[in-house]
C-alpha cells in the first residue's frame, strides 16, 4: 500500500513498504524477571496493515511483549525488530516512529483535551501549530472536536480511551501497538473503539494489539497467536483457528456424573471432540452435521452455540480465558 491520508496525517507514502512488509518480527523472544521467565521464547511476525493481535488470560505475558515492543523493557534474550530496527540498538528511532496506547489512560487531568494532545506533541518536537493542526485531525476522526476544550476529567471513560487513541497518532506512526484498549469500557464504548481500529488499519495504519477479550480478538485481529504461560499454544487467522481446533459448533452441559457415562457410547462414532473443564462438558462438533439427530442426557443444564476462540484456549489450556 502506499496511499497517502492527508485527512489524518498519516503520510504512508514515508513508510512505502512493499505489500507484507513485515514490521514487527520476534525470534525466540524472552523476558526473565529475576529467576521467573514471563516470556520463554515467543517467535511471530506481523505484517504491514494487518491487525495482528497477542490474545491470553491475565498472567500470559503479553504486557510484558508489549514493554519490550515499546523499548521501554530490555529484552533477556532471542531478538525483536521493529519496522526493520532492532529493540537493542535503535531505540530512539523505533519510539519516533510507533504509537503507543498503554493499559492506562495517563492523560493529564489539569489539561484539556487539546493540550494533551499538544504536550504529547512535543515528546516527538512537533511546534506547536503543526500540533494544534494534527491534534485538531485526530480529534475529528475520533469524534472528540467538541470535547476538544474540556477538562479530560469532563469526559467518559470510552472518549477517553478513544483520545489515548488518538494520541497514538500525533507522531504519524506506521505502527500503533495497544494494550488491552478496551478493558473497562462498556460494550457499546467498545464497539466505537473496534470501528476507530478497523479505520486506521483500512488507512494503512498496523494494529498490534493484547487483548483478553476472545470477542474483540474475533472482531479485529486478522491473525493472532494466543498465548499462555509465557508461550505462543497457536497461530493464524481466528476463524481458521476455530475451525481447526474446535470446529463448527459446541454443546456445553452439566452432567451427573452417571449420564456422563451414558454419554461416550452416543457420540462414539461421530466427529465429536469431548473435553470437561470444572463440571463442565464440552462436546465439540468438528463437522456441520456433527450433532444431527443426536439424543443427549439430559442432565442438569444444556446449551448448544456456534463455536468460538474461547473454546480454542479452552482445548489448548483445559480452562477458559476468563477464569485463569
Ligand atoms: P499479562 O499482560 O498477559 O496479564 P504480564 O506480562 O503482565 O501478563 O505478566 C506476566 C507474568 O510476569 C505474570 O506472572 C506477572 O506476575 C509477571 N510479572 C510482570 N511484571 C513483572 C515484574 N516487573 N516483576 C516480576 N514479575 C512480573
Amino acid at each position: 500500500m502506499t496511499t497517502s491520508n492527508p485527512q489524518i496525517g498519516l503520510d504512508l507514502n514515508r513508510a512505502a513498504p512493499p505489500d507484507q512488509a513485515i514490521v514487527v518480527e520476534a525470534k525466540d523472544l524472552r523476558k526473565s524477571y529475576k529467576n521467573f521467565e514471563a516470556v520463554k521464547g515467543i517467535s511471530f511476525q506481523v505484517f504491514q496493515q494487518e491487525c495482528f493481535g497477542l490474545l491470553g488470560p491475565n498472567g500470559a505475558g503479553k504486557s510484558t511483549t508489549i514493554r519490550m515492543l515499546n523499548c521501554v523493557s530490555p529484552i533477556s534474550g532471542g531478538s525483536l525488530t521493529v519496522l526493520g530496527q532492532s529493540v537493542t540498538e535503535n531505540i530512539r528511532l523505533i519510539k519516533s516512529q510507533i504509537g503507543v496506547v498503554p493499559q492506562d489512560n495517563n492523560l493529564d487531568t489539569d489539561l484539556t483535551v487539546l493540550q494533551n494532545l499538544q504536550v504529547y506533541a512535543r515528546y516527538f518536537n512537533i511546534d506547536k501549530k503543526e500540533a494544534t493542526r494534527r491534534a485538531d485531525e485526530v480529534l475529528e476522526l475520533f469524534q472528540l472536536t467538541d470535547k476538544r476544550n474540556n477538562k479530560t476529567d469532563e469526559i467518559s471513560g470510552g472518549m477517553k480511551r478513544r483520545l489515548v487513541i488518538a494520541r497514538s497518532l500525533i507522531n504519524q506512526p506506521r505502527l500503533i501497538i495497544l494494550d488491552e484498549p478496551t478493558t473497562g469500557l462498556d460494550p457499546a464504548a467498545r464497539q466505537v473503539v473496534w470501528q476507530q481500529l478497523r479505520l486506521l488499519r483500512d488507512r494503512g495504519v498496523t494494529i498490534l494489539l493484547t487483548t483478553h477479550y476472545m470477542e474483540e480478538a474475533t472482531q479485529l485481529c486478522d491473525r493472532l497467536v494466543i498465548i499462555n504461560e509465557g508461550r505462543i499454544m497457536a497461530e493464524g487467522k481466528p476463524r481458521d483457528l476455530v475451525r481447526r481446533l474446535v470446529g463448527y459448533e459446541v454443546i456445553e452441559m452439566r452432567l451427573p456424573e452417571a449420564e456422563r457415562q451414558e454419554l461416550l457410547p452416543l457420540i462414539a462414532n461421530r466427529p465429536i471432540l469431548v473435553e470437561e473443564a470444572g463440571d463442565m462438558l464440552y462436546l465439540f462438533g468438528q463437522q456441520t452435521h456433527a450433532f444431527h439427530n443426536l439424543t443427549l442426557p439430559e442432565g442438569n443444564y444444556r446449551l448448544q452455540r456456534h463455536a468460538s476462540l474461547e473454546d480454542v484456549f479452552l482445548r489448548l489450556t483445559g480452562r477458559g480465558l476468563a477464569e485463569s
